[in-house]
């Protein structure tokens, strides 16, 4: 169930966001009382379009309410009398109460971190014999992540285990996958009632969350940030089309050591990878392709009987691009034509083996000349300075930086008089579409090509690899005009 949190300061407030709640497709409503300021319970209660749990938080387990607790329990048991459905009680307060006819949820929260003792209170949370327990605990990374799940997944009552914090989305996502009772949303952005909490627009629209059930394949994105990624959106709508059961949710990883015990707790098909792990990943998989061999860098991982088996996508989707472009240009491809690649992280290294391997001349050049110099000597490729760019003599250029990228729009890795018309110029970055390094060599004469259009190539080889088939072309096309 995806249960809205309505947190509105006056009662004719949170009649109306109930409504919204119901009409965005959450399933309850949680009563945040403690926000209230005069709460008109039967006011509120009468008017209920969904089913209502209660809810008065006190300040000392992350709430507002900071009133006497027989105040506070006056007010649960006056929302029980009036036609609440269920009734949250802190398992750190926890007393008897006229329930009526409410069901009690037992819970407990800790904003910090995920407690070593949280199996074995939620055991004696259980004990209490309530509807169901539920525990919110923050994760610290990606361990506490797996515990969560392995939490929701084996425990021997009724539970909802919500994981706080970017860290914990996947499992607010997937809670039905892994037995989950319910996940907390809010109305509207920035009217969240915990870290990292998704809209009910979300889990309902992107992520189909009503449909999960204990048989959805799990994929996702390994990176740090990841916020920023389009694949969600990408290929939780192309399951969605091909009536697939899966879903494709955002892993924010801090340690990608830790990350063969996340997949196998939560079975996941496979998932891509992006900055900062694809070195990271490349050298923890089971098996790798040869370009993975080559590169050193995975952004594909798909699992097969519990091994880890890395691809690299980056790399046939930026050189199709690319080339389609040279064509475009110069009736030729890159054959022989002089290739500066700006970067030496992940996709950088991937462009320049890809180019190499191509025929091109090709030229690093890297902010840390040490970083760079070191990667042009591995692939056997010639080097320049990052402040003699020009001395590259580049007929294609590629941006792998992430310069330029969201939130920092108006930078760009070089200066723009370094773009001439007769040029093929590629940037990775593809938030925003249309980048400063991008508008600079257009405004030039150049060919430019965005990261959406490599985006989706790569894209595209990794669902074949995951799948078995291409995305449908038709997809592709849409995706192309919408991103
Ligand atoms: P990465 O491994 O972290 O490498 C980042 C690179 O950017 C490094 O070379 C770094 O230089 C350089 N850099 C960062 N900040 C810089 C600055 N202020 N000035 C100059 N150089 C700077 O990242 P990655 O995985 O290769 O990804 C790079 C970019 O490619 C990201 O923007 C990502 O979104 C994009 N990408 C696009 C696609 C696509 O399909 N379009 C696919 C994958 C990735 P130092 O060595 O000096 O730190």
């Amino acid at each position: 169930m995806i249960c809205a949190v309505v947190r509105t300061e006056t009662s004719e407030q949170a009649v109306s966001a109930m409504a919204e709640a119901k009409r965005l497709g959450a399933d309850l409503c949680e009563l945040r009382i403690d926000y209230l300021r005069n709460p008109d319970l039967p006011k509120i209660l009468s008017a209920k379009p969904l089913p209502v749990l209660a809810t008065v938080r006190p300040k000392w387990e992350g709430g507002q309410f900071d009133g006497d607790e027989s105040v506070r329990f006056g007010l649960l048991e006056d929302a029980c009398l009036h036609g609440a459905d269920y009734v949250d009680v802190e398992f750190r307060a926890y007393k008897d109460l006229k329930l009526r006819d409410a069901k009690l949820i037992v819970s407990y929260h800790d904003f910090e971190k995920t407690p070593e003792d949280l199996e074995a209170t939620a055991l004696k949370m259980a004990s209490l014999e309530p509807l169901f327990v539920k525990v919110a605990c923050q994760p610290r990374g990606i361990a506490d992540l797996a515990r969560l799940v392995r939490l929701q997944k084996t425990f021997p009552s009724p539970i909802a285990v919500i994981a706080m914090g970017e860290v914990g989305e996947p499992l607010r996502v997937l809670y039905a996958r892994y037995g989950g009772r319910l996940t907390f949303a809010s109305i509207q952005a920035g009217q969240e009632s915990a870290p990292g909490q998704l809209s009910v627009e979300d889990l309902v629209r992107l992520y189909q969350a009503k449909t999960i059930d204990d048989e959805t394949e799990v994929y996702g994105v390994v990176g740090d940030p990841v916020a920023h990624s389009k694949s969600p959106v990408v290929f939780n709508d192309v399951f969605k089309h091909l009536g697939m059961n899966a879903r494709y949710v955002r892993f924010k990883v801090d340690d990608p050591a830790a990350l063969p015990a996340l997949v196998r707790e939560m079975d996941l098909r496979g998932f891509s990878v992006t900055i900062p792990h694809k070195q990271a990943v490349a050298g923890l998989v089971d098996e790798a392709d040869d370009i993975v061999r080559g590169v050193g860098a995975a952004n594909t991982v798909s699992v097969k009987d519990g091994r880890l088996i890395g691809a690299n996508t980056d790399l046939p989707g930026a050189m199709e691009a690319i080339q389609d472009a040279a064509v475009r240009k110069w009736s030729h491809g890159i054959y022989g034509m002089r290739a500066l690649v700006l970067g030496a992280g992940g996709v950088s290294r991937a462009i320049a083996w890809g180019l190499k391997r191509e025929a091109a001349r090709v030229v690093i050049a890297n902010r840390s000349f040490e970083r760079g110099k070191a990667l042009a000597e591995e692939l056997g490729v010639d080097f320049v300075r990052w402040e003699s760019l020009a001395d590259a003599r580049a007929q294609i250029i590629v941006n792998g930086t992430s310069v330029g990228m969201t939130p920092k729009t108006d930078e760009s890795p070089v200066d723009a008089s370094l773009f001439k018309k007769d040029m093929v110029v590629m940037d990775t970055v593809y938030t925003p579409r249309s980048t400063k390094f991008l508008k600079d060599a257009r405004a030039a004469g150049a060919l430019g090509i965005d990261g959406v259009e490599m985006f989706l190539r790569q894209a595209n080889h990794q669902f074949r690899i995951w799948r078995g088939r291409p995305i449908p072309t038709e997809i592709l096309k849409e995706f192309s005009q919408r991103l």
